[in-house]
């Protein structure tokens, strides 16, 4: 659909004072204690375009946890690395299982099902720590939100990291179990140490769809041309999210919104239109499936009102 720039803020304006209406908000996630101090009636949703237009409505400038939308950036951070070698310790394939399940690690001799499980984006960070210390890793992957988002304000939430590091006993059998099979080379507490800050870096909506831009114009970030990734990169980086974005309900958010995203258990959801836009939602509140409810039923009203689904309109 053909829209103008004042259509696309309203668009956005009115989803969001919608989504700050309702009443089925999902429960914010407990299991990270310093998560479940977040309150459940924030709302955020910003939208950029190719040529710039943004839609922006309710918290779109408050910064939340991004939790395992991290996961996306340390994938490319990842590939840029070791490039199609990542695939020999990490799978592409949806699991259909929880985000921190252990069962199918040992069916599948350490080897994740994809980078967007716990397993998976513990793998990838081993990478990325290789040849380094853990704080020159962790340096790295926040310079990268820097230049994507164009921001150096963005940070890691200290109390978020320590809180995870202190209650993650899943991720650190889940790294453990993976290090019995030699998936993980670094010592498992420096790579959790790493993993555990990643997801604690705090964006809001507007940093993280600012971040997304290469991902929806075939790896060029518009405002700059400058290419991050090659095209082929971007493209692939977009299906891995439709279909391994949102752990078990990822044919859901597929069937609904019809848009790659990856979403963290902080609310965040990041949702690529391919050759459009990049549009972040936030609402802390999760489904079962520990994807941000509100948060996938925005993006499923702004996919159908724009016709944005990459399945037609
Ligand atoms: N840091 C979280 C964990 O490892 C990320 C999970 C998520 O956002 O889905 O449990």
């Amino acid at each position: 659909m053909n829209y103008s720039a004042s259509d696309l803020d309203r668009i956005v304006k009115d989803i969001a004072e919608e989504m700050k209406e309702r009443t089925d908000r999902g429960e914010v996630a407990s299991y990270i204690p310093e998560l479940a101090r977040v309150h459940n009636s924030a709302f955020g949703l910003y939208v950029i375009d190719e040529a710039g237009n943004v839609g922006a409505g309710g918290d779109f400038d408050t910064p939340f946890s991004i939790q395992s939308i991290s996961k996306v950036f340390t994938l490319t951070l990842a590939l840029g690395k070791v490039g199609d070698h990542l695939w020999r310790r990490v799978g592409r394939e949806p699991s259909g299982s929880p985000f921190n399940s252990i069962v199918q690690l040992e069916r599948e001799r350490g080897i994740p099902r994809n980078p967007f499980i716990n397993a998976g984006a513990i793998a990838v960070t081993d990478v990325i720590l290789s040849g380094h210390q853990p704080r020159e890793a962790l340096g790295e992957i926040l310079r990268f939100m820097h230049f994507l988002a164009d921001d150096e304000s963005i940070k890691i939430d200290e109390n978020v990291a320590s809180s995870e590091q202190q209650t993650g006993f899943r991720n650190a059998a889940l790294a453990n179990y993976m290090k019995s099979f030699g998936v993980i080379d670094n010592p498992v507490n420096l790579v959790l140490g790493v993993y555990f800050h990643q997801c604690a870096i705090a964006m809001s909506c507007r940093q993280l769809a600012m971040a997304g831009r290469f991902l929806a114009h075939h790896g060029v970030n518009p405002s700059t041309g400058m290419h991050v990734v090659p095209a082929e990169r971007a493209r692939r980086i977009n299906a891995v999210m439709l279909t391994c974005g949102h752990y078990d309900g990822s044919g859901e958010f597929a069937f609904r919104v019809g848009l790659p995203g990856k979403s963290g258990v902080g609310g965040g959801v990041l949702a690529i239109a391919p050759g459009k836009a990049s549009i972040a939602a936030w609402s802390p509140g999760l489904d079962a499936a520990g994807n941000s409810h509100l948060g996938r039923v925005a993006l499923e009203k702004l996919s159908k009102r724009l016709g944005w689904s990459i399945f037609g309109g």
